[in-house]
């Protein structure tokens, strides 16, 4: 094992959690652990398949009829404080192995490992706040609601934000009282089972939380079709989606679909252009662009176009890429897949003018894949490179004339996960507010810092349902109404 990975791990990274337990997956196979900052392998991970799924499966439903099942919710809240209280203790850990398991800036990783320890922290908080009602009915009648959990909930992740995703997702499921199986994704799993060990050592009831790594189609699918989870949660790219969504329905059971995103930043002539820079660039380069919500298009009216596109150049020629403990501003990209799925995007751009083009640095390890960042100019809004998400550092500039353009050329996406607004008039933001396709809005602002109390989902192919704030509880719990005739 690498030895700088050693440093940070205090459990072993080859074998699954079940029931409380750290044992071998059945078939004993294993996968290969990649460092994509240098393309050497760290280590090794499970390769769970549906025989583990079936065992962590069975584990939910045995802990939602033991202990689990019958903590009250107040005591669900204090398991997910002492979980969060550890996810800070271990900060530094957790941020060592996410930046060296997914490429991610050190700086970035750490912000990640707050994220989930403020995920821990919220829903502990709201554990024991959801209530029903009672509802005004006939003469003779009480009438009130229940909100109770699905029951187990399966959780299916991506690699780029594994901490973020697993604390807004597995927290608010098992504040909600559920149990959960977790399947991480085969390229990023080390936090997911560091995740695994707090909760154990923060006295979470066996079974509650299970993880099982592996393959997309052996875990991955065995999870999604399995006939005992009663809600999916899944994280990823639309064609996975549709897969896991339609597995789903087999069993009828509800599905949370965070799916891409093309997202846009609408910069009217009135915008504060000073304010609105580093959101501009930083909201699509972070974590190399591999960023569900990243915003990788920017639509400029043009009386400013011509002052604009200056200032986003000379941020781009100042961008670096390196290796992610060298804590630059971008890391490499995940693997030699999505490089080179960046590449053949980059390939279609020789009709566009490249605005600027951000460094690798020169002493990165020729074996880590590295993309440097690039601005396109001028795109038309239906390129291809202006329509379909990228998942890379690549960020096109788009002139609009007025609001009623800018609406079209922002919603002329399939997706609708995110936008924002940057103009002085409050008016216009209300408007524009509306009438944009996208689950979230931010005027003069981008992301509002990550925000784990703000609900957050998508609209058309950037999936259905809603994550994160209060909002999840009622996604991770089905309400129950209770008709009392007492005459
Ligand atoms: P992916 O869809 O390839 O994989 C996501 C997860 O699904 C992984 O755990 C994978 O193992 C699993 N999987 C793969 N095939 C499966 C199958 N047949 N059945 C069940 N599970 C299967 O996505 P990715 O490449 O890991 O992540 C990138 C995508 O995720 C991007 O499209 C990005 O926009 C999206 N994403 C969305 C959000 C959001 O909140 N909206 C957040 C992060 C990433």
């Amino acid at each position: 094992m690498d030895d700088a990975l050693k440093q940070h791990l205090w459990f072993d990274p080859a074998r699954i959690f079940i029931a409380g337990k750290w044992v071998e997956p059945a078939l004993r196979g294993r996968l290969p652990v990649e460092n994509p900052s240098t393309g050497a392998q760290m280590a090794e991970i499970a390769r769970g398949t549906s025989e583990d799924i079936d065992m962590a499966v069975a584990a939910a439903e045995a802990a939602l009829d033991g202990e689990w099942g019958r903590l009250p919710a107040f005591e669900r809240g204090r398991i997910l404080a002492r979980i969060g209280r550890l996810v800070e203790a271990r900060l530094e850990d957790l941020a060592h192995l996410e930046a060296m398991d997914v490429g991610k800036p050190l700086t970035q990783a750490r912000n990640d490992a707050r994220a989930l320890a403020r995920y821990m922290e919220f829903y502990a908080g709201a554990a024991d706040k959801v209530m029903g009602e009672t509802i005004p009915y006939l003469e003779g009648y009480t009438v009130y609601t229940l909100r109770e959990p699905h029951g187990v909930t399966g959780h299916i992740v991506p690699w780029n934000y594994p901490m973020q995703i697993i604390g807004r997702s597995v927290g608010a499921a098992l504040a909600m009282g559920n149990a959960a199986v977790l399947k991480p994704a085969e390229e990023a799993c080390l936090t997911a089972l560091a995740f695994a060990d707090l909760a154990r050592e923060a006295g979470l009831p066996d079974g509650a939380l299970n993880v099982v790594p592996g393959l997309g189609e052996e875990a991955g699918a065995a999870l999604a079709g399995h006939r005992g989870v009663q809600h999916i949660s899944f994280t990823g790219s639309v064609e996975v989606g549709k897969k896991v969504q339609a597995a789903a329905a087999a069993n009828v059971v509800p599905v949370t679909l965070e799916l891409g995103g093309k997202s846009p930043q609408v910069v009217f002539a009135d915008a504060d252009l000073n304010a609105a820079l580093p959101f501009l660039v930083g909201a699509c380069i972070q974590n190399a662009g591999q960023t569900c919500s990243a915003s990788s298009r920017i639509l400029v009216e043009r009386p400013i176009y011509d002052e604009l596109l200056p200032m986003l150049i000379a941020r781009y020629e100042a961008l670096m890429a390196g290796p992610a403990l060298a804590d630059l501003a971008l890391g490499p990209l995940i693997s030699a897949r999505q490089k080179e799925i960046v590449e053949s995007f980059l390939a279609l751009a020789d009709d566009l003018e490249i605005a600027a083009k951000g460094r690798i640095a020169p002493d990165a390890p020729q074996g880590g894949h590295y993309v440097a960042p690039v601005l396109l100019a001028d795109v038309p809004p239906y390129h291809p490179l202006a329509q379909q998400e990228i998942f890379g550092p690549v960020q096109v500039v788009i002139p609009f004339d007025g609001e009623e353009e800018a609406v079209e050329i922002a919603n002329g996406t399939d997706f609708g996960l995110v936008a924002s607004v940057w103009s002085k008039n409050g008016a216009r933001q209300m408007r524009m507010a509306k009438r944009l396709k996208a689950g979230q809005v931010f005027v003069n602002n981008y992301g509002a810092g990550g925000g784990v109390e703000l609900p957050f989902g998508g609209v058309g192919k950037s999936g259905h349902g809603r994550e994160k704030g209060f909002e999840a509880l009622y996604g991770f719990s089905t309400l129950k109404t209770v008709a009392v005739k007492h005459g």
